[in-house]
C-alpha cells in the first residue's frame, strides 16, 4: 500500500506527522485531490482543544486547501482529471430540502465533514465526496495561492457580509481581525459602507487591516473605550452592523452593546463557552442576531471576484512551510507568532 505523510489527531490536545495510505475513491461522487496548498485555520485549534465535540479521533486535519485532481468516480460529470481545483470546506449534495434552499451547512447527507468527521487536507492527497459540488475550477490567471482561502474562510467573510445586509454608506463594526475577520472586512467592502472599524487587542493585525485597505478605523479594547468611540464616530447612534467574528470571552456582550437600534449582530465566532443573552438589557433596541457556520455555496462568485481583482487574500497569507514543518505551524499559528495570520502549508519534502 502506498502512503502518504498526513497530521492526525489522536484526542485532546494531541496531533502528530504520521505516515497514511494514499486514499482511494470509495463512491462514484467522489475524487481524489493532490494537495498543493493547505491551511491551518482556528477551527483545527477548536478540534485540538476539544471544542467540536463532533470531530473524530483518528482523522486527518485541515479542511481549507486546493489541489489538482488526479481520480474521479464514474458519476462525477463536472470535474476531471488534471484540474486546479479550490475544494469548499463543506460537503454537500446539492439536492437535499437544504441544498435546493442554498443551506449547505445543514446538508441532510454532509455538512462540515472534511479534517472532522472524515480524512482531511493535512496531507498529500484527499478523498473528496460528492466531488460535483465541493470542487471549484480555478481561472487559469488566478493561482493557487490566491484561491486558496475561498473554501473556508473567505466563504466564511463572504456569506457573514452578505447576511448582514450591509448597506452603502453604513458603519461596519468587526470584532476580531484574524483571517476570518479580514475575510469578513474584505467583503463588507464589496458593499460600499462608508466606514469599517476593526476590534482587535492584537495591534499587528490592526495594522495589517489598516495597511490592506481592510479597515479604515481600528479600536483595541485594551486601549479605547470601543463603545463610547463607535457612538462618537456614528452621530451617536452605534454601528449600523456588527461582525462578532472573536469569539473571546467579551465580545459578544461587545457586539450587541456597540450595534445601533434596529441593527443586524450577524454571529461568525465559534464560541468554546456558552454566551449570556440579557434580553432585558436590551429590550426595544429592536436587535436582529443572525448566527452560524458558513454555508459555501459562493465559491464561483468569489473566484470570480478575485479573478477581477475586487477580494485579494495575499496580505493573509504570512507564514509558508512544507507539511513537515505543520506541528510549528500549530503552535506559531496558536500563539499568532511572528504576526502570523495564516499558515501555509506546502507540499511534504522528501
Ligand atoms: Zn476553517
Ligand atoms: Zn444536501
Amino acid at each position: 500500500m502506498e502512503t502518504m505523510k498526513a497530521v492526525v489527531y489522536r484526542g485532546h490536545e494531541t496531533i502528530e506527522l504520521t505516515d497514511r495510505p494514499i486514499p482511494t475513491l470509495l463512491a462514484p461522487e467522489d475524487a481524489i485531490v493532490r494537495v498543493t496548498r493547505s491551511t491551518i485555520c482556528s477551527s483545527d485549534l477548536h478540534i485540538l482543544h476539544g471544542s467540536v465535540p463532533r470531530a473524530k479521533e483518528g482523522i486527518i486535519l485541515g479542511h481549507e486547501f486546493v489541489g489538482v485532481v488526479t481520480a474521479v468516480g464514474e458519476n462525477v460529470k463536472k470535474r476531471r482529471v488534471g484540474e486546479r481545483v479550490a475544494v469548499n470546506v463543506e460537503t454537500f449534495c446539492g439536492d437535499c430540502f437544504y441544498c435546493r434552499r442554498g443551506y449547505v451547512n445543514n446538508c441532510e447527507h454532509g455538512g462540515w465533514e472534511l479534517g472532522c468527521r472524515i480524512d482531511g487536507c493535512q496531507a498529500e492527497y484527499v478523498r473528496v465526496p460528492m466531488a460535483d459540488q465541493g470542487l471549484h475550477p480555478i481561472p487559469q490567471s488566478v493561482s493557487d495561492e490566491d484561491a486558496l482561502l475561498v473554501g473556508d474562510v473567505l466563504s466564511t467573510g463572504y456569506w457573514a457580509a452578505q447576511i448582514g445586509e450591509i448597506e452603502p454608506a453604513s458603519a461596519v463594526a468587526v470584532l476580531g481581525a484574524g483571517p476570518t475577520g479580514l475575510c469578513t472586512m474584505m467583503c463588507a467592502r464589496l458593499y460600499s459602507p462608508a466606514c469599517i472599524i476593526a476590534v482587535d487587542v492584537n495591534d499587528e493585525r490592526l495594522a495589517a487591516a489598516k495597511e490592506n485597505g481592510l479597515c479604515d478605523v481600528t479600536l483595541n479594547p485594551s486601549r479605547d473605550d470601543v463603545e463610547a468611540r463607535i457612538r462618537a464616530l456614528t452621530d451617536g447612534r452605534g454601528a449600523d452592523r456588527v461582525f462578532e467574528v472573536a469569539g473571546a470571552k467579551d465580545t459578544f456582550e461587545t457586539a450587541w452593546r456597540i450595534a445601533r437600534p434596529s441593527a443586524i449582530v450577524v454571529l461568525v465566532a465559534l464560541y468554546a463557552q456558552a454566551q449570556s443573552l440579557p434580553l432585558h438589557l436590551m429590550y426595544g433596541k429592536n436587535l436582529t442576531f443572525k448566527t452560524g457556520g458558513v454555508h459555501a455555496n459562493a465559491c464561483g462568485d468569489i473566484l470570480k471576484l478575485i479573478q477581477a481583482g475586487r477580494l485579494n487574500t495575499a496580505p493573509l497569507l504570512t507564514h509558508h512551510a512544507p507539511l513537515n514543518d505543520a506541528l510549528t505551524g500549530y503552535r506559531t499559528f496558536e500563539a499568532m507568532r511572528d504576526g502570523c495570520i495564516k499558515w501555509v502549508i506546502t507540499p511534504y519534502e522528501r
